[in-house]
């Protein structure tokens, strides 16, 4: 209990700060994961594609699982998570309620963007911040199961000049390296050279 020497909330391993650039970095993309992945789900919601042209090494056994893709894409699927979130943020805040956003993407959009404006309060204030980051990764890999190979997840690892991997969505806000805490806008970090592909 007693932090002499502090640990990371998220991944719990050592760091100077509270939670790892690194870290919060991953947080803010699998939220940014969120919005394109109910998008494809959609996709997804037949049990079997069998004879339908297009994807090359889609040739799934019908799995059932098109109930959980419809899960996912209710009210209370990912929709449910991010909006918990949001929901407590705003409270912890003191903020109003959010807006009605409309439909459930609409909704989905609505509460990633603003938990993603809100990650670093997250990851230097927020008591939960472990729960949020849990909860999202588990949506996010549930989702990319689901989605299987058909596509890689869109993350383009490219390299600082310290030699750091970064890996970005094209999607990001911006990003600091882990290794040389240097900061990028979204335009610059687009132009960092690509590095070699790894096992994500
Ligand atoms: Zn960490
Ligand atoms: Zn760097």
């Amino acid at each position: 209990m007693n932090d002499a020497t502090s640990t990371c909330a998220i991944c719990r391993n050592p760091s100077s700060t509270r939670v790892h650039p690194g870290c919060e970095e991953r947080l803010d993309g699998n939220l940014g994961a969120l919005p394109g992945l109910y998008r494809e789900l959609e996709e997804h919601l037949a049990p079997s594609r069998r004879g339908e042209s297009g994807r090359s090494g889609s040739r799934t056994a019908p799995l059932p699982v098109n109930e959980r893709v419809l899960d996912l894409r209710a009210r209370g699927g990912i929709e449910g998570v991010v909006t918990t979130w949001e929901r407590d943020a705003r409270e912890t805040l003191g903020w109003e309620p959010a807006p009605f956003r409309g439909d459930v993407q609409q909704t989905i959009d609505g509460a990633v963007t603003f938990l993603r404006l809100q990650v670093s309060w997250f990851c230097d204030a927020h008591e939960a911040v472990f729960e949020l980051a849990q909860d999202i990764r588990r949506v996010r890999s549930e989702c990319e199961a689901i989605i299987g190979g058909d596509k890689p997840p869109r993350r383009i690892p490219v390299t600082c000049p310290c030699g750091t991997v970064l890996r970005i969505t094209l999607d990001t806000p911006g990003a600091r390296c882990p290794g040389c805490e240097a900061q990028y806008g979204h335009a610059e970090v687009l132009r960092l050279p690509m590095a070699e592909r790894s096992a994500a």
